[in-house]
């Protein structure tokens, strides 16, 4: 390209090349999702076909960029980590949580009728996005821990409150029976008035949900009426506790590869 006079601009563009060798976390969140969820009659507290959307579009996020090697979703939100020795977009922030903003939300889009073929789609949504570097692995744990355990805490708080609101109780009567109680107190709340054991509720409510990368056995071609299978690796959408060991010791590949 020929230099202009104009080029110079370029100098004011600023360097936001994150921090080689750390882990970059990109945490996308669904804007004023409130007001979305009422405009498209979610469920409450939790849509599930909502969040098999939110999971089909962190699933294409994960098959199209291969340096993101593990995700975690829960309500509009998703965080998608990068391997530490990424350097895809030199690491620029505002390259890749503008990317992986847009493709996030373009595959929402293009997913919407699968997940909701009885509903029109009202308006375009939009994702914020932020990135955030972390130096090291305990304090990437530390973070999807942090993460998983608001996942919980919401779900409780909002599995009770919208019990109370159904059962006739106003909102600022449902708000008021809940500030400041324990954990235990509202497990208690659920099982003596509505009958719900808080375990019992689906795993993809309380957990959240994980994508990474798998071996599993694919149907590769069917000859003679048999299938062939071979294992290929592809993006699996899971609810495991991401907050103890086991699952991190059980997949070494995800964070060490
Ligand atoms: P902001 O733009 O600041 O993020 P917001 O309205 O999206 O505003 P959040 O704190 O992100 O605020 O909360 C997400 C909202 O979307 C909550 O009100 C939550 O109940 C709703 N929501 C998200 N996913 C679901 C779902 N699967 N089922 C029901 N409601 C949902
Ligand atoms: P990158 O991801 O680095 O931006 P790119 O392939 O998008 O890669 P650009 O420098 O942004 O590279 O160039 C845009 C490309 O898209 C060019 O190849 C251009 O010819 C093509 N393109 C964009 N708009 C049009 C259009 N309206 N008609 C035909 N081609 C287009
Ligand atoms: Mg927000
Ligand atoms: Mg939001
Ligand atoms: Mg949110
Ligand atoms: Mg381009």
């Amino acid at each position: 390209m020929a230099n202009s006079k104009y080029e110079y601009v370029k100098d004011f563009e600023v360097n936001d090349n994150i921090l080689p060798h750390t882990w970059i976390v990109i945490r996308i969140d669904g804007r004023a999702f409130t007001k979305f969820s009422q405009a498209h009659q979610f469920q409450k507290p939790n849509d599930l076909q909502a969040l098999l959307l939110m999971n089909a579009s962190a699933v294409a996020v994960v098959e199209d960029l291969a340096d993101v090697v593990f995700a975690y979703g829960v309500s509009d939100e998703y965080s998608f980590v990068l391997r530490k020795t990424s350097t895809l977009y030199q690491r620029r922030a505002s390259k890749l949580i503008s990317v992986i903003c847009s493709l996030f939300a373009s595959s929402y889009v293009m997913n919407w009728g699968k997940y909701f073929p009885e509903t029109k789609l009202q308006y375009a949504p939009a994702f914020d996005g932020r990135a955030v570097c972390y130096p090291s692995e305990s304090i990437l744990r530390d973070y999807l821990s942090w993460r998983q355990v608001d996942c919980h805490i919401n779900n409780q708080y909002n599995t009770c409150f919208w019990n109370l609101v159904g059962s006739g109780k106003s909102t600022a009567e449902s708000q008021n029976m809940l500030k400041g109680t324990t954990a235990d107190v509202k497990n208690n709340l659920l099982f003596d008035t509505f009958k719900i054991n808080y375990n019992d509720l689906p795993q993809i409510f309380r957990k959240g949900s994980i994508v990474y990368r798998k071996k599993v056995e694919k149907v590769v071609k069917v000859e003679d009426g048999q299938e062939i299978k071979r294992l290929r690796s592809c993006a699996v959408v899971e609810h495991e506790d991401i907050i103890r060991d086991n699952f991190w010791t059980q997949y070494p590949y995800i964070l060490g590869g």
